[in-house]
């Protein structure tokens, strides 16, 4: 494998599962940091903001920043204030999502018919009232961001109902389709390549998933490693019609 300058890494799955970190994974992270490699961290949750993320990893052990973390939370206010900052937006979600909204200075409304952007992302309280809300604002016309359109949130309590749950019904109601920010999508992707600021030639994605991770680093331009720890096999690769530049143990045997 190529030594890279700049590295951006998925994180459940290649950090740790669950609440368990990946045997090696810090000790990883630590060489790369110690050669002066450029790391990022990007995740498709939608639930936690940036610090409470931070506060999780770092519990588990692990050698990393808040500065380093890019949760979908997190990129997604980013991009809403970047494209429309100064607008009401009426957002569908989880509390970390209103938390980042809210640090990055966007006015949030509980009143629909003012909003004129709609965010959404996964929503434990999701209900039959926040659904009607949302779809009136796309039946007239509102831009619409969400978080990720994951279908499936595989967790310690099982399989789980993704933002998809949210973003899906939207969609089959009105037609409609967001900007997506999360993987595979390009915008916490191009957020991450800019928090590096090295070319992308020089750049490794690594990941667990190849529908999520890999396609993430081929829609804009960089090379992708799989790694085993996560939820894909290496007879899922052989199967795959997308592959990965490099398939790997663990983030362990990632050479710097
Ligand atoms: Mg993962």
């Amino acid at each position: 494998m190529r030594r890279y300058a700049g590295y951006i890494f998925d994180m459940d799955g290649v950090l740790y599962r669950g609440s368990e970190p990946v045997p090696g994974a810090a000790e990883a992270i630590e060489r790369l940091k110690r050669k002066g490699r450029r790391i990022v961290f990007v995740s498709n949750n939608s639930t936690l903001s940036r610090e409470d993320y931070a506060e999780k990893i770092q519990e588990m052990g692990l050698p990393i920043e808040e500065r380093e973390l890019i949760p979908a939370t997190y990129a997604t206010a980013r991009y809403v204030a970047e494209r429309y900052g100064g607008r009401r937006v009426y957002a569908v979600g989880a509390l970390g999502l209103m938390k980042e909204l809210l640090r990055a200075g966007i006015r949030l409304t509980q009143q629909p018919a003012k909003a004129e952007v709609l965010v959404t992302g996964s929503d434990p309280d999701i209900s039959y009232q926040k659904l009607s809300n949302a779809t009136a604002m796309l039946l007239r016309g509102c831009p619409w961001v969400s978080t990720n359109a994951d279908k499936l949130y595989p967790s310690e309590k099982g399989i789980l109902p993704g933002t998809g749950a949210v973003v899906g019904a939207l969609q089959y109601i009105t037609g409609r389709e967001p900007v997506v920010i999360g993987k595979p999508s390009k915008p916490i992707m191009e957020q991450a390549l800019e928090v590096l600021g090295v070319p992308k030639e020089e750049c490794l994605m690594v990941g667990d998933i190849i529908e999520s991770d890999v396609l993430a680093g081929r829609n804009v331009g960089v090379d992708t490693a799989l790694v085993l720890t996560g939820v894909t096999r290496r007879e899922d690769v052989e199967a795959s019609q997308v592959k990965p530049d490099y398939v790997i143990e663990s983030i362990a045997e990632l050479e710097v």
